[in-house]
């Protein structure tokens, strides 16, 4: 992946103008570009026409502005710009190529990271360059017409904490102990010859919903990660919060308040105890339920997925036992959420994650009521699902990426 010219993105104020006209998916006249930018006509009528001769920015049309002549409208250049994101996660390794517009232009699964950093990288590299190769293949081009090796600006990587962001290593993550304090976000940039990042994949999920989302930058946001176990992140103003050592948003054992079993951290009834996919299963398995064929034969275990998938579709065919531990889900994230709008106060709310997507018809609903009662809704929090599917902690590693890169406020 080496040999690439790498886009000159620069001044700080063009990173201005870039954020304000990317900021609204229906385009923006310069004269609201000036308005959000807080800049002057004359700035932003240079660093517009700039950005034009790079091939970032393109006119859309025009239209009306009150009384006056039609403005011309502003937008990114989705294709401008390429960003690769990697999702390390102990099922399995997605990588994506994306655009500016966080759409995926190319992506493929290599299977479960193993237990060696150093062929896991590589197998990295390798499908990184395939997925280069295939967009050549393609005849992927910008608008400018370079070739995508040409515009990629870098690499995102999200994984699960614990990890330390700023210096782009794997401290402790569960299930890949071979991992452990392995240097990732060097060893992949001396891979590929490209610069990369590290981050949790919550953070990840919650920066792919502030760039593709519509004035989300502007806001407070909370984002709910429904995976294997639960985590939560917060941005405002399109700034992700990580504490002082990349371990905020651990919610696990956030108290819900319900009657639930003793939790190995010592206190009761703790959000994981209705959560994690792990204790979901083992309780349905308890009760001798089963979930499903290919589970009897130990050779045949279903991945947590299908398993959780067979929990889910017994619930759904009414099932009392599955039923229960998905309408437990939603009440016990609901009294969670409840408790964090209180703690936070944002203005949106957004659940994901790669087991969200199954788990929404059950338990959105129990999610919805709980999180309502009292303040939550009172405070008129919109509450809303992920419009990004499965592969949103690989698309969110690629925008962290090109937040790192493009956005003023996020170096
Ligand atoms: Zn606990």
């Amino acid at each position: 992946m080496r040999g690439s010219s790498m886009p000159d993105i620069g001044a700080k104020n063009e990173l201005v103008v870039l954020d304000a006209i990317r900021n609204a998916p229906e385009g923006s006249s310069q004269s609201e570009v000036v308005r959000r930018s807080g800049l002057s006509r004359q700035a932003v009528s240079l660093i517009t026409r700039r950005l034009m001769e790079r091939g970032l920015v393109e006119t859309d049309g025009t239209r009306g502005e009150g009384r006056g002549k039609p403005r011309t409208v502003l937008r990114v250049s989705p294709s401008s710009l390429l960003a690769a994101g990697v999702h390390l996660d102990p099922a399995g390794i997605s990588l994506v190529m994306v655009d500016l517009g966080a759409n995926v232009v190319a992506e493929r699964a290599i299977g479960p990271p193993g237990t060696d950093p150093d062929a896991g990288v590589h197998r990295i590299a390798e499908g990184l360059e395939e997925l280069l190769a295939s967009l050549h293949g393609e005849g992927w081009h910008s608008p400018s017409g370079q070739r995508a090796s040409d515009v990629l600006l870098g690499i995102g990587v999200a994984a699960p904490g614990g990890l330390d962001s700023r210096r782009g290593v794997l401290v402790d993550p569960p299930w890949m102990p071979g991992w452990w304090n392995s240097s990732l976000a060097e060893m992949l940039s001396h891979a590929t010859g490209r610069p990369a990042v590290l981050d949790k994949d919550t953070n990840a999920a919650l920066a792919a919903e502030i760039w593709a989302g519509d004035r989300l930058s502007e806001q407070t946001v909370l984002y709910i990660y429904v995976s294997a176990g639960i985590g939560s992140a917060v941005a405002s103003r399109g700034r992700v919060q990580r504490g002082s050592t990349t371990q905020a948003g651990e919610i696990g054992h956030l108290p819900t308040g319900l009657d639930g079993p003793l939790c190995g951290c010592g206190r009761r009834a703790c959000l994981s105890v209705f959560t994690d996919v792990r204790a979901m299963l083992s309780r349905f398995d308890a009760a001798g339920t089963g979930t499903g064929p290919g589970t009897t034969d130990p050779s045949e275990v279903a991945d947590d997925g299908e398993r959780l998938d067979a929990l889910l579709a017994a619930a759904t065919a009414g099932d009392p036992l599955g039923s229960q531990i998905a309408r437990e889900h939603g009440t016990a994230l609901g009294e969670a959420l409840r408790t964090l709008i209180g703690i936070h106060d944002p203005h949106r709310v957004i659940i994901g994650g790669p087991y969200w997507r199954a788990l929404e018809p059950l338990s959105m609903p129990h999610v919805l009521e709980r999180a309502m009662q009292g303040n939550g809704g009172r405070r008129g929090v919109t509450i809303s699902s992920s419009a990004f599917g499965d592969d949103v902690g690989a698309i969110g590693a690629a925008t962290l990426y090109l937040g790192r890169e493009l956005s003023p406020t996020v170096r």
